[in-house]
């Protein structure tokens, strides 16, 4: 019964979801990125969120895989990026005129052959130079995609366009990613935040991936920092980046106007 009904949930969501871009449902956050220690905002990184007038706020993680299968995927990517390269375009000429905007992409996306001209496309009608755009990859979702995507991504990597690999960790794939991928940073996944501070095998290995990243000349973002025991640990150990709800949680463009502003 439980079965039905989250199958049935499911092809709602497949369904509603086609119309959720014309019906305006969609709309973007932005959770700043700092650098520590001064503070300064490195970025935003852009987090889809979708309001269904009938069944409330659904998650991206629930609804980005069912994009990712009906292949939605492609233009709800699409837009994603060019709503952020506008927003940051905005940011940029008013307030922080380095900032850096990062964009989730499913590895799928990379499938698709016009992946990398429409990416130029956008960079282009927004008038956001290649090195302020980041593709945050996730090596959790699709691990045969990606690598198909290596040639495309190398393209995109030699345009300026950084390339984050996400969650970074998570998958006993990660070293290979470090090998293949043409990344300039990556991101410390949560999980290693949370369990560092009480796992000390944990905290070896968080401590290793820093000096690794910094050693292959990679950028490092800890994400999801909660608590100042663990910013103090990541400060002891040089993570330059921080992403996580002590500093900010992901804002409402209204509050990154606000954010943004305080900087001036
Ligand atoms: P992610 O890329 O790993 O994004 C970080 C997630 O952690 C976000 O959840 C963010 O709100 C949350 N977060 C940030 N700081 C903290 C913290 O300190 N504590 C905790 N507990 N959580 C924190 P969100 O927005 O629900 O997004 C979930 C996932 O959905 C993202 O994980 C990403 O994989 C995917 N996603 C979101 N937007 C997009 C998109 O535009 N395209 C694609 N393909 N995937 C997206
Ligand atoms: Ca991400
Ligand atoms: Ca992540």
């Amino acid at each position: 019964m439980l079965k039905e009904q989250c199958s049935e949930e499911t092809s709602r969501i497949a369904d509603e979801l086609e119309y959720a871009l014309e019906k305006r449902q969609l709309s973007l956050h932005y959770q700043p990125q700092f650098e520590f220690p001064s503070g300064n905002i490195r970025g935003f990184e852009a987090l889809l969120r979708w309001h269904h007038p009938e069944l409330g706020s659904i998650s991206p993680l629930r609804f980005i895989p069912i994009a990712e299968e009906t292949g939605l995927i492609d233009s709800i990517g699409m837009w994603v990026m060019h709503q952020a390269c506008e927003k940051i375009r905005q940011i940029q000429k008013s307030h922080l005129p380095n900032s850096i905007i990062s964009v989730n992409i499913s590895a799928i996306q990379l499938n698709n052959p016009f992946f990398f001209e429409n990416v130029m496309n956008v960079l282009h009608q927004t008038s956001i130079a290649p090195q302020y755009l980041e593709l945050e990859l996730t090596e959790s979702t699709n691990i045969a995609c990606i690598n198909n995507g290596t040639d495309t991504l190398r393209t995109l990597a030699l345009q300026g366009i950084k390339i984050a690999l996400d969650d970074f960790g998570v998958e006993n794939n990660s070293l290979l990613q470090l090998q293949k991928l043409p990344l300039s940073t990556i991101k410390i996944d949560r999980s290693f935040v949370i369990n560092m501070m009480h796992d000390s095998r944990c905290k070896i290995i968080t401590e290793w991936v820093i000096t690794l990243a910094r050693k292959l000349g990679l950028i490092v973002i800890a994400e999801g920092v909660e608590s100042f025991e663990q910013l103090h640990q990541l400060r002891q150990w040089e993570c330059e980046y921080i992403q996580g709800y002590l500093l900010s949680r992901p804002l409402s463009e209204q509050e990154l106007l606000l954010l943004a502003k305080s900087y001036l």
